[in-house]
């Protein structure tokens, strides 16, 4: 029978992917949505929508929750939606429904307390200082150029900044500090909600750039195993800022680098505590071969890419998963490792820039192609882009899937 599931602060209206999931499997999904945000009501599976301050009064939005909640009759609630993760951990613990550990929600959300998570566990981290907002900006001892600067508690590549040399750096901590005031305030504030403190909210981090091809592992633990789904290959981006634009998987590692992968992914899953759910893991291979941890997201990524690219390359319904385990319900066997059985990407359709967008070109060719199978635009012809490290968003996705990896890397170069 379908369950009645919250999905809470869904940030692309336009990518369907658990939707359609939520659809097959004859479940349908409350929409919470913040003030001033919009809700996907139009996509498959959509419920009544709920509009809660989730943001900027998280403890007022857990009491109307708690007061709606018998009417709503909720069997679960989840989200995919960074910035959402901690709230909804609280709301799943207030209404006494399946979720992960608030204080693990909190790890996951910030990149300092991430970062000695898992240094504890003897885990592969760039070496890094944290600048808190009064700290002094001096370059960091014992790193070398180049380092990268970012927030501790951002997301999408915002404010993400590869620094070469000394003379760099205060420039990029005071930009890195103005998106913390600005754009990420509502987000990282300190949440005191459930005696959790985030510890490293609101602050910068200057970290050693590893060099080498960026991976993401798409993991989903089940009482404290890990099972790692997939691998995909991430493009090796050299900075100075990091748009995404390619994700490709299986890509062709050798055995021993899957293994490694896997061992670091099982390894951060359980430093942070999370010990259910999904876990959207980035890590980049030092000199091609050995896997050093940039973050793991406790969600599905890309707000619902990672469901497409695991189910076209596994068969695995990742957010059918979701969905079950956040109602309790039982989940079938997982391998604990990729058992992919074909390729799966997404090309991100490349800003080079910014200023007006006026059109996207080649999209019908794109559509005639055997191996699209979903193209998403998220920008419309007039939209002003701001010129990075500020993030607008992406003019589009194109999905598609693949007899194998060549034939992947053949259609990215063909998109390109
Ligand atoms: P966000 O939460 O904004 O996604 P990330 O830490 O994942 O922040 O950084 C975004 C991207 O920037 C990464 O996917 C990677 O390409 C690049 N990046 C971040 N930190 C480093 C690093 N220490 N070394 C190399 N690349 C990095
Ligand atoms: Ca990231």
């Amino acid at each position: 029978m379908g369950l009645r599931l919250a999905l809470v602060c869904q940030r692309n209206n336009n990518v369907p992917f658990l939707f359609e999931s939520a659809a097959a499997a004859g479940h349908e999904l409350v929409l919470i949505h913040a003030p001033g945000e919009s809700a996907p009501g139009h996509l498959p599976a959509a419920g009544p929508l709920l509009e809660l301050d989730v943001f900027d009064a998280p403890d007022a939005a857990l009491d109307e929750l708690e007061a709606a909640a018998s009417a709503l009759a909720l069997d679960g609630i989840l989200t995919c939606r960074e910035e959402a993760v901690p709230w909804t951990a609280l709301a799943a613990r207030r209404l006494g429904l399946p979720g992960i550990d608030p204080s693990a929600s909190l790890a996951a959300r910030d990149k300092a307390t991430m970062r000695a998570r898992f240094a504890a566990a003897g885990l592969n981290v760039p070496r890094h200082v944290r600048l808190g907002p009064e700290d002094a900006i001096a370059p960091p001892p014992g790193l070398t150029f180049p380092v990268v600067v970012k927030p501790t508690g951002g997301y999408s590549s915002q404010g993400v900044i590869r620094v070469d040399g000394p003379g760099g750096l205060a420039d990029a901590v005071e930009r890195v500090r103005a998106i913390n005031a600005d754009d990420l305030r509502a987000y990282t504030r300190d949440p005191v909600a459930d005696g959790v403190r985030g510890e490293g909210w609101g602050a910068v981090i200057v970290e050693e750039f590893i060099d080498g091809p960026e991976y993401v592992a798409e993991a989903f633990a089940v009482d404290g195993r890990v099972h790692v789904l997939s691998i995909g290959y991430k493009g090796d981006p050299k900075g100075p800022h990091f748009e995404e634009s390619v994700y490709l998987a299986p890509p062709p590692l050798p055995a021993e680098a899957v293994s490694a992968v896997v061992e670091q992914v099982a390894g951060g899953m359980a430093a942070l505590g999370l010990t259910e759910g999904p876990g959207h893991c980035e890590l980049r291979l030092r000199g091609g071969k050995t896997p050093v941890l940039l973050e793991i997201g406790a969600r599905i990524g890309g707000s619902g890419v990672s469901q497409f690219v695991v189910q076209e390359s596994t068969g695995i319904d990742y957010a059918g998963l979701q969905f079950r385990q956040a109602a309790g319900a039982p989940l079938p066997d997982l391998p604990p490792t990729p058992e992919p059985h074909a390729a799966a990407g997404n090309w991100i359709i490349p800003l080079g820039g910014h200023g007006r967008l006026v059109e996207i070109a080649g999209l019908s060719a794109v559509a005639a192609h055997p191996d699209t199978r979903r193209i998403l635009t998220f920008l419309d012809p007039g939209a002003v882009v701001r010129p990075y490290p500020a993030f607008t968003g992406y003019p589009g996705f194109i999905l598609s899937r693949h007899a194998d990896w060549r034939a992947g890397v053949d259609y990215h170069r063909w998109l390109a």
